[in-house]
């Protein structure tokens, strides 16, 4: 099978994360040499990983393994959180971050998306809403910027809106979710304080794990201790992965710095399949040119076809599954969202081909 389910590309495991799976899967398999900290264990090499490479990754001053990208954001907005505080998101923000500041407690206003088909993300739109919210009396704890959203896969420039936030004296949170590793991310070339990220979604793991990104300004107020265990970051309750997923992570992590590095060839590869789709009359939505390799189409030919074939809307899943594709979810027709993240040329080739072959039989 070619999957070319966005959800999934850059959670497929490396042979490594593949055994680290089987041999870790015990219940508490990390913690026979445990200190009393998760980060402090020295075997497995969770101390090395999470103060030496994964900080080095993403470019901050401290970082911590926790069980996912919303659970790095919840952590985050909860440490931050004050009566009548609010938090600023992106109009393409992910539910899991209106659900992780709902969660504390706090009031959500949304910087606007424009009209299809871009969708875009003006930075400027930050600065409105943060002045808004304050005159209305609410107090803005914290931005988030989804880097990129994971609809239509558009990447925001975000030094100008951590630019922008900074200017309000408001922390801004990079959601990572679908960059960390992918593509080269650096909170501090992006003058991010907080970067969330998540091992299942883009760095080969097997979930749910995440990883947070502090800067030294928020590390006594994010990772401060328990008053009655003083071992213990509050925020995280104590530990977060503790066993196989953040072993798989590890296992996977000489892979995935590694491929970061080819990113500029996953664009070029995803921008050459937009235009093919493009041809066949389907309608790429998002930046475009494209910046990632999610991407987002309104496909009317699909649609019209769906109206007369015999499985109505289920036809293309249908064909698809014939042709060995799998990704696009069954039903969906008239929009979807694709990946083409680290598929080979051929195999991409193959879905064009695919799509081509389909308006020309079913339609
Ligand atoms: C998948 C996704 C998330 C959630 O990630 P988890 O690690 O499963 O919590 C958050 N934000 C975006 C943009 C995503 O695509």
């Amino acid at each position: 099978m070619i999957n070319i389910d966005p959800l999934q590309r850059g959670g497929l495991l490396t042979p490594e994360a593949r055994r680290a799976l089987a041999e870790w899967g015990d219940g508490y398999s990390i913690c026979d040499f445990c200190p009393g900290k998760l980060e402090e264990i020295k075997k497995p090499p969770i101390h090395d990983f999470v103060y030496g490479d994964l900080p080095a990754f993403i470019g901050v001053d401290h970082a911590r393994v926790t069980n996912g990208a919303r659970e790095s954001m919840f952590a985050v907005m909860h440490a931050l959180g004050k009566k009548d505080g609010c938090v600023v998101l992106d109009g393409n923000a992910h539910y899991s971050s209106l659900v992780a500041a709902e969660r504390a407690g706090l009031d959500v206003s949304l910087v606007p998306v424009s009209d299809r088909p871009e969708y875009r993300i003006d930075p400027e739109g930050y600065a409105e809403i943060i002045e808004g919210q304050q005159k209305s009396g609410e107090e803005v704890v914290l931005a988030v910027l989804t880097y990129p959203d994971g609809n239509y896969g558009n990447i925001v420039d975000a030094k100008r809106v951590s630019a922008i936030c900074h200017e309000y004296d408001v922390p801004l949170l990079l959601n990572c979710a679908y960059s960390v590793g992918r593509m080269p991310v650096s909170a501090k070339d992006l003058g991010a304080d907080f970067i969330a990220g998540s091992g299942h979604k883009s760095m080969a793991a097997c979930g749910p794990v995440g990883v947070l990104g502090v800067s030294e300004q928020y590390h006594d107020l994010v990772l401060r201790r328990s008053a009655y265990n003083k071992n213990k970051e509050l925020e995280l309750l104590g530990c977060t992965a503790r066993g196989a997923t953040i072993m798989t992570l590890i296992a996977s992590f000489p892979t995935v710095r590694a491929r970061v590095l080819e990113w500029d060839r996953e664009v070029e590869k995803a921008r050459w399949f937009s235009e093919q789709m493009e041809s066949l009359g389907m309608i790429q939505m998002g930046d475009k040119p494209h910046n990632h390799d999610l991407i987002f189409f309104e496909a009317p030919v699909l649609y019209e076809i769906s109206k007369h074939a015999k499985k109505g809307r289920f036809f293309l899943y249908k064909e698809l599954k014939k042709r060995k594709i799998h990704g696009i979810k069954s039903g969906l027709t008239k929009y979807f969202k694709l990946s083409t993240y680290q598929l080979p040329e051929d195999d991409l080739r193959y879905v064009v081909d695919a799509f081509a072959e389909i308006i020309a039989t079913v339609g």
